[in-house]
């Protein structure tokens, strides 16, 4: 579905992302983990084509989009569900998961599949009124999610979903993921919560200081010498 083939990027003159590959599979969750400042963040906006990369080549369902805008990718069926939620705080719910449906191929259609995120999130329907400020962490992540699945995605990039959140609401939000995937929904996870993320994942890819160090399934990640002292503390 994503094919990432040495991707190389830059913040002005220095390089953030050097040679990078990367391929998710229809139907898995592939996990992207690394620390702080790897470059998981300016991989995921060169994707989604908010940064361009100056070599090496993408491609999302069959079509290159290395020189595609962000909304033309994103009509292609790919969601990027923020860092740090990125919701409009002082709209309600329901204008931010409207919002979600604004590319042309979601708007017609767009009742119904709120009335399907509500089904998924049946708290963002107890508070459809409420200014997203107003709700707490959880919620929204919540409504973060739900207006990315707002434009009927093929494929969620869900950066840090974990991040700031009580260990009670990371588990429900993790569950939540699993369920997007057995409904069809690819995902790509961005997680420093590096436990949780491989025991959901198919496949994972370990970014450290731009470059993929490791990938492969989660179980042989998870009992990588590497992985456990540098992400898991043992
Ligand atoms: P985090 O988990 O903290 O978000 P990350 O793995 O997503 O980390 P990035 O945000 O991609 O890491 O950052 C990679 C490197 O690029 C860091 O050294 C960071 O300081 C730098 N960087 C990020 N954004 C910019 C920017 N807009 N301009 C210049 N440098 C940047």
């Amino acid at each position: 579905m994503l094919e990432i083939n040495n991707i190389n990027a830059f913040y002005g003159r220095i390089q953030i992302l050097w040679d990078v590959s990367l391929k998710v599979n229809e139907g898995e969750i592939v996990a992207l983990i690394g620390a702080n400042g790897a470059g998981k963040s300016t991989l995921i906006n060169t994707v989604t084509g908010l940064l361009r990369s100056t070599s090496g080549s993408m491609t999302f369902m069959g079509k290159r989009i290395d020189r595609l805008a962000p909304h033309v990718i994103s009509e292609l069926g790919m969601s990027h569900i923020p860092e740090g939620r990125k919701l409009f705080t002082e709209m309600s719910v329901r204008e931010n998961l409207e919002l979600g449906a604004y590319p042309k191929s979601a708007w017609k259609t767009k009742k119904e599949t709120q009335e399907h995120v509500y089904e998924i999130f049946p708290r963002l329907k107890e508070r459809e009124k409420q200014l997203a400020r107003t709700l707490s962490g959880g919620e929204q992540q919540m409504l973060a999610m739900g207006r990315g699945l707002m434009s009927k995605p093929k494929l969620c990039i869900i950066d840090e979903p974990s991040n700031g959140l009580a260990p009670l609401v990371v588990l429900e939000v993790f569950k939540i993921i699993q369920s997007l995937r057995d409904q069809g929904i690819t995902i790509l996870l961005i997680e420093q919560n590096v436990r949780h993320t491989l025991e959901i994942s198919d496949r994972a890819y370990v970014l450290e200081n731009g470059r993929i160090v490791m990938e492969g399934d989660c179980a042989t990640c998870l009992a990588s010498e590497h992985i456990k002292k540098a992400y898991l503390g043992l």
